[in-house]
Parts: C-alpha cells; sequence; structure tokens
C-alpha cells in the first residue's frame, strides 16, 4: 500500500500508545512520510483505567482520538489495523489485510497480561490493560453488589461481597484500595438489602511484599492505607486454582464472584516476529539507541524493549 508523499522516507510507527505517540508527535510536519498503525483509534490513557474499572470515570474521559491528535499534519495517515508480524529483511509490515513497506520503522505495541500457562484463567479473572478490560471489570464489579442486593442465599451473598485482586503490584494496589473506597463511600446509601462497606476486599501477592519494584518504605506506606480502607492483604501467598466459584489461595478457597488478574506482563507477540533477541517476558532486546542489531532501520520502544544499558 502506497503511504502519504512518497519521495519522502517512509516511516511506520506501530502502536499509538504513549511510547508511539510521543514518536509520532515529533516526526508529524518533518520530513518523512509518517504512518501510524494502531488496532485501536484512540490512544488510551493506562494510568486511569483503574477509575473507569470503578465507575469513577467513564472511557471518553481517558482515550483521545488518535487522527484528532496528529490532523494537523499532512504527512501523516493513520491506519486502524492489527499488525500481525514485521519481515525486517523485506521492510515489510503485515497487518490483517494489507502489507506496508517502510524505510524506518518503529515499534511500540506494547504489553498483555500474563496468566503464567493459565490461559484458562483469563475469562475468569480479567486483567486491566485495555479499555475493553476496564469495561468489564466495572460491569462484573457493579453486578456483583446487585446480585448480593437481591439474593436470599446467604452464601452467595458473601461470595458476591468479596472482590480478589491477584497482584500486589502499582494495578493491583490501585484496584484494590478503589474498590475498598467505592464500597465504604461512594455505593455505601445506595442499597437497602446489603451494607457495601462490608464487602471483602482481599489483595493477594506471591512476594514478600507489596509494590516489590518499589523502594521498601512506599511498600509499608501502600500496605499500611490499604489496610486503613479495609482491605485484606497477604503477601508471600500463592494462587493455584481460579474457578466461577472463587480462587483458590495456598490451603484457603476464597468464595468470590470477581477477580481481577493483575499478577503478570508478557510483551506484545509482535515483538517475536521482528528476528531479534526476545527475553523471559517477550521484550526485545535493544540496542543502546533503541535499534535492534543488524537493523539501524528499526527501533523498538515502551514496554515491548529490554533496554539494559
Ligand atoms: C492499569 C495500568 C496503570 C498504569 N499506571 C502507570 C502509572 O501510573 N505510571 C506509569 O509510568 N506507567 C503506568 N502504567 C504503564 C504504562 O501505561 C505503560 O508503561 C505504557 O503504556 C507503555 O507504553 P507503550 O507505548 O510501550 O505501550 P502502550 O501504551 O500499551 O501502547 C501500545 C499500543 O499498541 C497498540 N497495539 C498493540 N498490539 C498491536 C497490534 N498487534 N497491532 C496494532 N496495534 C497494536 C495498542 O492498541 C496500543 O495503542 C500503567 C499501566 C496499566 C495497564
Amino acid at each position: 500500500m502506497q503511504s502519504p508523499v512518497r519521495q519522502q522516507p517512509r516511516v511506520i510507527i506501530v502502536g499509538a500508545g504513549f511510547g508511539g505517540l510521543e514518536a509520532a508527535k515529533k516526526l508529524a510536519c518533518e520530513a518523512v512520510s509518517l504512518t501510524v498503525i494502531d488496532r485501536t483509534n484512540y490512544h488510551l490513557f493506562q494510568p486511569l483505567l483503574y477509575q473507569v474499572a470503578t465507575a469513577a470515570l467513564s472511557p471518553a474521559d481517558i482515550a483521545a482520538p488518535v487522527r484528532a491528535i496528529l490532523s494537523k499534519c499532512r504527512n501523516v495517515e493513520v491506519i486502524l489495523a492489527e499488525v500481525e508480524s514485521v519481515d525486517v529483511e523485506a521492510r515489510k509490515v503485515k497487518t490483517t489485510d494489507s502489507i506496508f513497506d517502510y524505510d524506518y520503522l518503529i515499534l511500540a505495541t506494547g504489553a498483555r497480561h500474563s496468566y503464567f500457562g493459565h490461559n484458562e484463567w483469563e475469562k475468569l479473572a480479567p486483567g486491566l490493560k485495555s479499555l475493553e478490560d476496564a469495561v468489564e471489570l466495572r460491569r462484573r464489579i457493579l453486578l456483583a453488589f446487585e446480585f448480593a442486593e437481591k439474593t436470599t442465599d446467604e452464601a452467595a451473598r458473601k461470595a458476591a461481597m468479596n472482590f480478589v485482586i491477584i497482584g500486589g503490584g502499582p494495578t493491583g494496589v490501585e484496584m484494590a484500595g478503589a474498590i475498598a473506597e467505592i464500597s465504604r463511600y461512594t455505593l455505601s446509601k445506595d442499597f437497602r438489602h446489603i451494607d457495601p462497606s462490608q464487602a471483602r476486599v482481599i489483595l493477594i501477592e506471591g512476594g514478600p511484599r507489596l509494590l516489590g519494584a518499589y523502594p521498601e518504605d512506599l511498600s509499608e506506606s501502600a500496605r499500611k492505607q490499604l489496610v486503613e480502607l479495609g482491605v485484606q492483604v497477604y503477601t508471600n501467598a500463592r494462587v493455584t486454582d481460579i474457578t466461577e466459584a472463587g480462587v483458590q489461595m495456598d490451603g484457603e478457597f476464597i468464595p468470590c464472584r470477581v477477580k481481577i488478574w493483575a499478577a503478570g506482563n508478557n510483551a506484545s507477540f509482535v515483538g517475536k516476529t521482528v528476528s531479534a533477541s526476545v527475553d523471559r517476558v517477550g521484550r526485545v532486546v535493544v540496542n543502546d539507541d533503541l535499534t535492534i542489531p543488524g537493523h539501524p532501520e528499526v527501533q523498538v520502544i515502551g514496554d515491548l524493549a529490554n533496554f539494559s544499558h
């Protein structure tokens, strides 16, 4: 497929997330023919996904149309498409319905959840990476309260009021805190047969502390604040099974309707197609200028890149 302003170098950016969009803004209105490809037509502000998942914000508040952001520069074309692979030798990007030639490529397709080989858990315990994930989690959380309000089965009511979050990194901590807040404050007066503030919010972390990648004093501060909100925090705890009925944590079975996965990430599969080394979680190992070995015309950025220089 032909890109606009053909005589200029053809640059393709795959992914209009934080990395790709920043690169696109720098190259927009420069002397290149720029094509931005993303499978969604909006740029998503992921740090506020948890607020959509807990109904504090609506989806449009955190999604901005990519076309509108880049529309002022005539050298930019935005394509809505899912990229399947990159052929770095032939310099081609293959989408589900087309092939694009490039002179320079910036790959920024980010990451998705990883269920450590238990892909069957994905439906039972969705993660929080996309707008669809956030809307689905919001639906499950709000419907759990509605179900608890209506049911006359005490065990089922209890299970509906148990919210289990697996993974004590930033996303898990934010989700646990936000669910505790809506149950203690936002929803506290809205029901007649249940007391939402009695919801049990359980945060399960496999490592010895929450926010393991951050300094210990921040972990401790997060733990304290969550406990003050009523969150039950388990560390050094392993989830060994997830079913419709609940979560098996070491020797204890926690009955619950809503389970949220915040325990692991894998880089986008597109990285594996560029014929470069990838690490344990699928990130492309890049040179110190973000290019890949043997291909100075290809850069990999953001969550897809393993930069260890
Ligand atoms: C819930 C949550 C909260 C976060 N909070 C913070 C925070 O507070 N502070 C912070 O610094 N970081 C935070 N992060 C991390 C931050 O959002 C990421 O590090 C950042 O988004 C990575 O940018 P990226 O450009 O590599 O990928 P992304 O921003 O994920 O963008 C990837 C883009 O590629 C597109 N794409 C993917 N695959 C394909 C394909 N095959 N074909 C076409 N398009 C594709 C996607 O649609 C997306 O637009 C958070 C992440 C999450 C999930």
